[in-house]
């Protein structure tokens, strides 16, 4: 099987059944993110917890409309971050906007990106590209507002 239709098979099962959709509580924070080239919309909330090590994504939940990209990519994203320390799961995310940004000249990393790097093939085509980090900058949003949020509250 050739690798843009194994890419592609991954994208498309991802979007038939996205992981971990519906919007769930508890949850620290929801963000409302459009790409409106598109016309893709993301309703997504993360849930935060404490740890020894800093803070950990223990879930994320969405609600996604949309082309067929930006679903499996909330999909992967969700699959990739829930569980993982902030600090990992924003180098990964870091990791893919770095693979969006390349111009189809990045190897990505799969030890790293997982089902992800069915998307660097998307790379080359700019209108695409804000499909698939819709999620990603949503999940970002919301994690840095729960983050502020408990800054701001008194120990
Ligand atoms: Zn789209």
């Amino acid at each position: 099987m050739q690798i843009q239709s194994l890419y592609q098979e991954i994208i498309l099962d991802h979007y038939r059944n996205p992981h971990h959709k519906g919007l769930r509580d508890p949850y620290d924070a929801e963000v409302h993110h459009v790409n409106p080239t598109c016309g893709d919309e993301v309703t997504l909330r993360v849930s935060l917890k404490d740890a020894d090590g800093g803070p950990v994504v223990t879930d994320v939940s969405y609600d996604a409309l949309g082309c067929s990209i930006s679903q499996a990519s909330a999909s992967i994203m969700a699959d990739l971050v829930i569980g993982k320390p902030v600090s990992e799961a924003m180098a990964i995310s870091q990791e893919f906007l770095e693979l969006m940004q390349s111009k189809g000249t990045a190897e990505p990393d799969e030890d790293v990106l997982e089902d992800a790097v069915a998307f660097a093939g998307v790379s080359k085509y700019p209108a695409r590209i804000k499909c698939a980090l819709l999620g990603w900058m949503a999940w970002k949003d919301a994690t840095s507002q729960a983050l502020d949020e408990e800054a701001g509250l008194p120990s």
